[in-house]
């Protein structure tokens, strides 16, 4: 199991890719950034990263 902390440079990373990487519009669900079909791999590993992150915060606090 892999945990992150919330300031770490990998979820900064990780919420920069998630604003990037998402759907074209409600219509095209293809990715903006890489043109996969969303959530592409990219979107689903940083929402990945963020829920252990945010799982590390409440485990610390
Ligand atoms: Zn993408």
């Amino acid at each position: 199991m892999y945990l992150f902390d919330a300031d770490s440079i990998v979820v900064s990373t990780a919420n920069e890719l998630l604003r990037t990487h998402r759907p074209v519009s409600v219509e095209d669900q293809s990715c903006a950034n890489c043109g996969q079909p969303a959530p592409c791999d990219a979107a689903t590993n940083a929402r990945q990263i963020q829920a252990a992150a945010s799982l590390a915060g409440e485990s610390a606090g």
